[in-house]
């Protein structure tokens, strides 16, 4: 395995090391989690949704 450098971030799908933070790997178009600010704004939405519809499906069985 080669070791990732300072400033470098080793891809976990290719384990080549990859210059900088980016959003997804040059060499496999690997998708790096919590890099990109869009997919993480996502991630909230669907999760306070996701919790809305359970608390709905809670207080209406409780009813
Ligand atoms: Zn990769």
């Amino acid at each position: 395995m080669m070791q990732a450098g300072k400033g470098q971030t080793e891809c976990p799908s290719c384990a080549l090391p990859v210059e900088g933070r980016p959003a997804e790997c040059p060499y496999c178009e690997y998708e790096f989690p919590g890099r990109s600010g869009k997919y993480r704004v996502v991630m909230w939405v669907a999760l306070g949704v996701a919790t809305l519809w359970i608390l709905d499906l809670v207080l209406s069985a409780l009813r």
